[in-house]
């Protein structure tokens, strides 16, 4: 266990495994093997060290879901670097942020990301030549030039429990993004407890939709897909046909998804377009996935459906459905604590710890904590923050709210920050919502509070309609009145394009009260 993850990943590959596709370009069809990911993530580790990048130097790695990115990834990792990866939809100003304060002395991108890109790495005091556009550009060194350099990989010895393997950022759904510093023991661990409980098997075909640089798909996609020497099929971004394609083209067997995904999964007509047969496995991270949405696309697709929980603090994942079981887990909850890791659920009033119900129901609920090896060393510059989050005893307060079932599964309610106070009462946005997508005039919703003007606060909710539905804000009003206790009534409702999202599946409720 006390390996980095490069040693952890790779060490026992065998000719058997050179040969496998490690990673398909869903786009292109272009396939690399872990052979050649292997080979050349070493001589990009080499090309590093030849540039000077040390143990412990910071890297920037902005580069959507291609497969390059596993080669410059693991070659950073390989050369003892640490990898702080930027969200492709950044803009110059939110990659200068994240590169200022993470310290990268080198930066990674690809030409369609590259004026953005290098207009931030500069700012930074970055030098062309050390900003590597992988796919070539002039006066920039091209993943080609460096391979062919034939540099072999520096001989680095590290410390896996305190060495920075990664900062990836938090998705930013509360407030500014957080930078997470993850150890490799952190990401070792966090892959041999995904799998055997995720058990993504060798020589399947798992869809890379979900990005790279979100730790989600860093670990559970990435990492996770590799070690058990599965198939990547990458797409650089989210398009309902285009991802159905990829599903049907390349016989991809498991999807990892976000909520949004599988909204457009149940419900969406063009899913009857195409043939999804060889997909025997979907599951849901990243947001609250409402249980029937959940059954509606196992019934849909004839597969199973899973979920897990995590985030950027955890490596990222502390809960998690076992697949091949995942029919006796509810699928409103996120499953059980993965191996090594504990949980516990406090009483925000009293700090008691609260314990399954005997029987049928749910406990009450409290802010959900996590202790295990997957729990990162801290957050970058924020001692505050980081004494916050992280407790003596060795807990992560997740600062969401949830309770258990006889079972011990965990059901997440909300986040504790986003809990909507009426007249005293706690309403929990994320139920609102799943409520509101089982109407059929819905085709996706948000609800946040709002300040009313004696100081209470409204549910309000934010719906797009689908196709060719009325838009009666009152009848829905009525409709939603109905289903729930009288204060958890939606009091307003705004008809909307679109919901705004994050890159990683999150509704941005901040996005939406700024607007207010
Ligand atoms: P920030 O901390 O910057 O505001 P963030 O918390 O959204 O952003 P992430 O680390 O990507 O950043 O997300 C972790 C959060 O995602 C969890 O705290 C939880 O609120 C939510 N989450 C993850 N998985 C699930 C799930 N299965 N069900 C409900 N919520 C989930
Ligand atoms: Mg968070």
């Amino acid at each position: 266990p006390d390996a980095d993850i490069w040693t952890s990943l790779f060490h026992d590959l065998s000719d058997d495994d050179r040969a496998l596709p490690a990673l398909v370009d869903g786009t292109t069809g272009d396939v690399m093997t872990y052979g050649e990911l292997v080979g050349r993530a070493e001589a990009f580790a080499g090309a590093l060290a030849a540039m000077g990048i040390r143990p412990g130097d910071v890297v920037g790695l902005h580069c959507p879901n291609v497969p390059a990115f596993a080669v410059a990834f693991h070659g950073i990792l390989r050369a003892g670097a640490t990898a702080t990866t930027l969200n492709a939809l950044y803009t110059p100003h939110e990659i200068e942020v994240q590169l200022r304060a993470s310290g990268a002395v080198a930066h990674v991108t690809v030409s369609p990301l590259a004026p953005q890109s290098i207009a931030a790495a500069h700012a930074v005091g970055i030098a062309d030549d050390r900003i590597v556009v992988l796919d070539g550009l002039d006066g920039h060194p091209s993943l080609a030039a460096l391979l062919s350099a034939g540099h072999a990989a520096p001989d680095v010895t590290i410390d896996p429990a305190t060495h920075v393997a990664v900062m990836p950022y938090s998705s930013g759904t509360t407030g500014k993004p957080k930078g997470v510093m993850l150890s490799h023991r952190n990401l070792v661990a966090n892959v041999a407890q995904c799998e055997p409980i995720i058990r993504v098997e060798r020589g399947e075909r798992v869809l890379a939709v979900l990005p790279f640089f979100h730790i989600y798909g860093m670990t559970v996609l990435l990492n996770l897909a590799l070690r058990v020497r599965a198939t990547l099929v990458t797409m650089p971004r989210f398009d309902l046909a285009e991802f159905l394609r990829v599903i049907q083209d390349h016989r991809v067997t498991f999807a990892f998804i976000a909520p949004p995904i599988a909204v457009a999964l149940a419900k969406h007509p063009l899913v009857d377009e195409y043939d999804l047969s060889a997909l025997r496995t979907v599951f849901s991270g990243a947001a609250p996935l409402d249980e029937q949405l959940g059954h509606r696309v196992a019934d849909r697709l004839d597969l199973e459906m899973l979920q897990g929980y995590g985030m950027t603090e955890l490596s990222p994942v502390s809960h998690a459905f076992i697949r091949g079981e995942g029919a006796t887990t509810p699928l409103g909850s996120v499953g059980t604590v993965v191996g090594g890791t504990e949980d516990r659920i406090v009483d925000i009033e009293s700090g008691d710890a609260i314990e399954p119900p005997e029987h049928d129901g749910l406990s009450a609920s409290g802010e959900l904590w996590v202790r295990g090896p997957q729990v990162m060393l801290g957050y970058l510059d924020d001692p505050e923050a980081t004494a916050h989050t992280l407790r003596d005893d060795g807990f992560l307060r997740t600062g969401d709210l949830a309770s258990y079932d006889a079972d011990g599964n965990v059901h997440i309610v909300d986040r504790l920050k986003e809990l909507i106070k009426h007249k005293g009462y706690q309403v929990a946005p994320a139920e609102l919502e799943a409520l509101l997508l089982t109407h059929p005039d819905v085709a996706d919703a948000a609800v946040i509070g709002v300040r009313t003007d004696d100081g209470d606060e409204d549910p309000k909710a934010f719906v797009v309609s689908a196709p060719g539905a009325d838009q009666d804000a009152e009848a829905l009003m009525a409709w939603v009145a109905e289903r729930v206790a009288p204060y958890k009534k939606v009091r307003h409702v705004a008809y909307v394009e679109a919901i705004p999202k994050s890159a990683s599946g999150k509704i941005l409720r901040k996005d939406l009260k700024a607007a207010e």
